[in-house]
């Protein structure tokens, strides 16, 4: 097994932003996470970059205008002045107005945009995103906490460059802004694993739903019942994933690692540990294709801050202490302060051998009807999304970063970064 390059992208702003009181995702997980990267040495083995941010172009190669033009508009002062655009855009509740909330979606979609260019230029084997894999996100409506899906954009990406990219999603939810973008080409496979059933959000993702014309057989759903456990998950996830490798043969994979397939997670149902959920991303790590790997979900805010730094570390082949190593955010993860606390499960499996097994034959069934590696004629290869000028004016430009008075307004709510005991006291909110 040979070392991986791995290009790391993080935004010291990006932790900032705040989607108000009450709201499960807390985008402070980010800091989080990367106070614990830093605290256990693992940038020494990777490139850490302050990436680029998505512009208004960059969003509209998959958003449409209209919606782009309204994220970009409105704020929490005027927004009585788009009262009529709010249901429209299924902005409200789920998707908040928050200050910097267009900053935000520019900073996790540029992140994954950049990554992806820089595998297209083999300038890496490897780019992790912990901001991005906002993947509810639709062409024109918000949706699930995301706005801009920076996964789609990342794809759009790499189709410059690669014959047939595979999506893979392992949050509990799922991915259906992705399926839904590629549902009719043979370009892009997506294979998502979640839980479907009991209206459980978005309410997609039944098996049955295999992608349409040219994309038919493309799009692969792997719907679990609650209370999947490590042993039954990567029972499924490995020979689905090796006929997809099989069937496909894709030369880039874009990893979503949703960590609300964790036990305990505050949306979730599943009952994942964090090695459980590292053990498949380090399966698509050992097929040694260029890989995306971003986050998404993840709302019991301390496994999730666990679960991306332990995959990180697996990603750059580096073991790592289970005890956790002294940041400001120790009070975290009392009482055990490890990496790999004992999981506690909620729930029952209530995925029998034989309803896991008729799931894998039904998908490796349609596998088989797939065309072998479509593949396409690459005629003029488009210019990168990003210009090199561009992403260097960007660096050496620090006023591009989210102005005081704005930090300000974001973090009025201190408390609210803190995923302490008080959260978890609402386990059953309904989102
Ligand atoms: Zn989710």
């Amino acid at each position: 097994m040979t070392t991986k390059k791995v290009s790391y992208f993080y935004n010291p702003d990006v932790g900032n932003f705040h989607y108000g009181t009450g709201h499960p995702m807390k985008p402070h997980r980010l800091s989080v996470i990367h106070s614990l990267v830093l605290k256990y040495g693992l940038h020494n083995k990777m490139s850490i970059y302050r990436p680029y941010k998505a512009s208004v172009h960059d969003m509209c190669r998959f958003h449409s205008d209209e919606y782009i033009d309204f994220l970009q508009r409105v704020t929490p002062q005027n927004i009585q002045a788009f009262t009529k655009h709010l249901s429209h855009y299924n902005v409200g509740d789920d998707c908040p107005v928050f200050y910097g909330l267009f900053d935000f979606c520019s900073m996790y979609t540029g992140a994954s945009l950049e990554g992806a260019m820089k595998l297209n230029n083999n300038h890496c084997d490897i780019a992790i995103n912990w901001s991005g894999g906002l993947h509810h996100a639709k062409k024109f409506e918000a949706s699930g906490f995301c706005y801009v899906n920076d996964i789609v954009i990342g794809i759009l990406e790499l189709l410059k460059y690669h014959a047939r990219v595979l999506y893979i999603d392992i949050d509990v939810h799922h991915g259906d802004g992705v399926q839904e973008a590629f549902y009719l080409t043979d370009r892009v496979m997506t294979v998502s694993f979640h839980k479907y059933g009991n209206y459980f959000f978005p309410g997609t993702g039944d098996m049955y739903e295999i992608g349409a014309e040219t994309g038919r057989y493309y799009s692969v759903n792997v719907p679990f019942k609650e209370g999947i456990d490590d042993v039954s998950y990567f029972q499924v996830f490995k020979p689905v994933i090796s006929n997809v490798m099989e069937f496909y043969n894709p030369t880039a994979i874009v990893l979503q690692c949703g960590a609300d397939s964790l036990a305990g997670d505050r949306l979730g149902c599943f009952s994942l540990s964090t090695k459980g959920h590292g053990e498949c991303v380090k399966f698509v790590k050992d097929l040694n294709v260029p890989t995306l790997v971003v986050g998404g979900g993840g709302y019991t805010l301390r496994n999730v801050a666990r679960c991306w730094t332990y995959e990180t570390s697996l990603l750059i082949d580096e073991e790592i202490s289970n005890e956790l190593p002294y940041t400001e955010y120790l009070e975290f993860f009392a009482p055990d302060f490890s990496l790999h606390p004992e999981v506690v499960t909620r729930q029952e499996n209530a995925n029998s051998r034989q309803y896991l097994e008729a799931i894998t034959k039904y998908v490796y069934d349609n596998l088989k009807m797939c065309q072998h590696s479509p593949s396409v004629q690459m005629h003029d290869v488009p210019p990168d999304a990003i210009h090199e000028d561009e992403k260097i004016k960007e660096e050496e430009n620090p006023d591009v970063r989210i102005s005081q008075d704005l930090e300000d307004k974001m973090v009025d709510a201190k408390n609210e970064f803190y995923d302490g005991d008080k959260d978890q006291d609402k386990p059953d909110e309904d989102l």
